[in-house]
């Protein structure tokens, strides 16, 4: 069976290893956007889902692909359910992951223990050259440590517990996130149609191939 080729509508290099181990065992090569010349992404706004199908929509207009994107964010109690979408640019643009960390730790110094209720959210799109979307959602919930743990997984894991477990997002091994996470949930639900596309595509060759004989 012909592997089907999806580009990962992401330039986060966690991310993209986390879309290519969720999907190892099916039919599909998750490529990287990197050489496949320039994409324009229009600006993020505040829903998951518009964000996530407009990132995988861009790549497949532009570059005639299928394409898959998520978009995600920690929803924390003491920030009234922020930052959410606004995740990625939570305490502005300069700061990288260690940097929204500690944003966020500092933010939240003074909170009771009940608020610091978190959850991640994962909403990932896929979407066919032909612009067809299929959308699934997933979520994790947990608490915010006081401080970091672990040097695991990316973005804000070493100061996520998530619930059942005594070890932080960075700290769990990567089979067990993606078991429990929020993107490893969204996938979950994308699977069926990731399968569908991948078969349709084998057959849709057979049948070129058989019209040619
Ligand atoms: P976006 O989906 O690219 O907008 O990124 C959302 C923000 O949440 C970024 O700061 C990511 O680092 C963070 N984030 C997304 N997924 C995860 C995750 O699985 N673990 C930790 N942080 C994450």
């Amino acid at each position: 069976m012909a592997r089907l080729r999806v580009i990962a509508a992401t330039s986060n290099p966690g991310k993209l290893e986390e879309f290519r181990t969720l999907l190892a065992d099916l039919p599909i090569t998750v490529e990287s956007l990197a050489g496949l010349g320039p994409v324009r992404f229009p600006e993020e706004g505040l829903d998951y889902g518009a964000n996530a199908v407009a990132k995988a929509l861009a790549v497949a207009e532009q570059l005639d692909e299928w394409a898959l994107a998520d978009d995600s964010g920690l929803e924390v109690a003491a920030l009234d359910g922020g930052p959410g979408p606004l995740s990625a640019r939570f305490g502005g643009p300069a700061l990288d992951d260690a940097g929204r960390v500690a944003h966020l730790l500092s933010a939240m110094k003074n909170s009771p223990q009940s608020s610091r209720l978190a959850r991640f959210v994962c909403v990932a799109a896929l979407v066919a050259p032909s612009g067809e979307q299929t959308v699934a959602r997933g979520e994790c919930s947990g608490r915010i440590l006081p401080s970091t743990r672990g040097a695991g997984g990316f973005g804000y894991d070493p100061i996520f517990l998530p619930d059942g477990f005594d070890q932080s997002m960075a700290e769990i091994d990567s089979g067990m996130k993606d078991r429990i996470s929020h993107r490893g949930r969204a996938f979950a639900e994308l699977r069926p149609a990731l399968e569908r596309a991948a078969v349709d595509q084998s057959l849709e060759a057979l049948e070129v191939h058989g019209t040619d004989e």
